[in-house]
């Protein structure tokens, strides 16, 4: 990495309205220099993309798109769908008996970590790991694969405007090496913490990991979950409001892997990465945050997307606990006690 103590400018907070569109695009040329990381190869497909491949958008809750970069590049949505899913379980089933199938318990494990099957408690930890991500997908209802698959797709639909499709190829790839995941959801059948039929839950795990977006979609994506399940570019709802809450809070606390305490200590927003490159973060009430750049660290985050993300919450203090305006409106509203 060369050029990443080049200056940008400071976002002024005055009424002269600051250019985002501006500090986006010197924000991915600061970060294009970033070539740390490597291509997920664990499926073969991941390993075929352009490691150069980087984009920025953002996806306000009034509507407006800021985007530079690769940002209509089509790429998997891979772990990023667990989100979305988890949101459509929880409409499906509700929070209380959802809450009975899969927990909301951060591990601070890796994704695919099996060794923390859970006897005795009959659930995985939370839905952000793959053991939960697999439980959520396979209460997902629908009368066979096809109705299920397409009542998935159909909501992704509405989180990003348009329709959305599988790539076979990712699909057949992850199908044919997963056996890791395989093995945690033949693993959770024998537990009984779900049930038959177990390859059919497979095969729409992976189906909802295919899935092709570009990173325009991530944003309004997060943009949505931002927006109270209401997409800002369309104005159609794309999850129940009651529900945005618990997924944000799963988001929070589990949605970056092995590095989602530091994320929650340096960027402080509930965000969520995918092993493609992909990451979205969101700002209640404000903003989606997604970048797509699929040179990865270690645990599977993108190096560039992290570092983008910890820019942007830094210079626009969006950390929810530097949101110091949430607690004074509130204390402000109060009873003030007599003098
Ligand atoms: N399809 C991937 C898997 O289950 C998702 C990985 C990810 O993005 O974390 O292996």
């Amino acid at each position: 990495m060369t050029s990443t103590d080049d200056a940008i400018a400071q976002p002024q907070h005055t009424s002269e309205k600051f250019e985002i569109q501006a500090f986006v695009e010197q924000l991915h040329q600061k970060y294009q220099s970033l070539r740390d990381g490597k291509l997920a190869d664990y499926i073969p497909e991941l390993a075929k993309a352009n490691p150069d491949w980087f984009s920025i958008c953002l996806a306000t809750t009034d509507g407006r798109v800021y985007k530079v970069g690769d940002f209509d590049q089509l790429f998997t949505i891979q772990s990023i769908s667990k989100v979305f899913v988890y949101g459509m379980a929880l409409e499906d089933h509700g929070r209380e008996k959802l809450l009975t199938k899969v927990g909301v318990e951060p591990t601070g494990d890796p994704f695919n970590s099996i060794i923390r099957l859970d006897e005795s408690s009959k659930r995985p930890d939370n839905p952000m790991i793959n053991s939960g991500a697999i439980a959520t997908t396979s209460l997902i209802k629908g009368k066979d694969p096809t109705e299920k698959l397409n009542r998935l797709l159909e909501m992704f639909r509405r989180y990003t405007g348009h329709d959305l499709f599988v790539d076979i190829s990712v699909f057949m790839s992850e199908r044919t090496t997963g056996h890791r995941n395989r093995a945690m959801a033949h693993l959770m059948l024998n537990f009984g913490m779900i049930d038959e039929p177990v390859d059919e839950a497979l095969d729409l795990y992976f189906q909802q990991c295919s899935i092709m977006v570009n990173c325009c979609d991530l944003a309004v994506m997060a943009g949505t979950l931002a927006n109270r399940g209401v997409n800002p570019c369309t104005g159609e709802r794309a999850i129940a409001p009651a529900y945005v809450r618990d997924i944000l809070s799963v988001m929070y606390t589990s949605g970056m892997y092995n590095f989602a305490g530091e994320w929650a200590y340096r960027v402080g927003l509930p965000a969520k990465s995918g092993v493609s490159g992909g990451i979205i973060a969101v700002v209640p009430n404000h903003l989606g945050i997604a970048v797509f750049s699929p040179l990865l660290d270690c645990r599977g985050n993108s190096v560039r997307g992290v570092a983008v993300c910890e820019e942007i919450s830094r210079m626009f203090e969006l950390h929810i606990f530097d949101s110091l305006a949430y607690g004074c409106s509130l204390l402000d509203a109060a009873p003030k006690p007599e003098a």
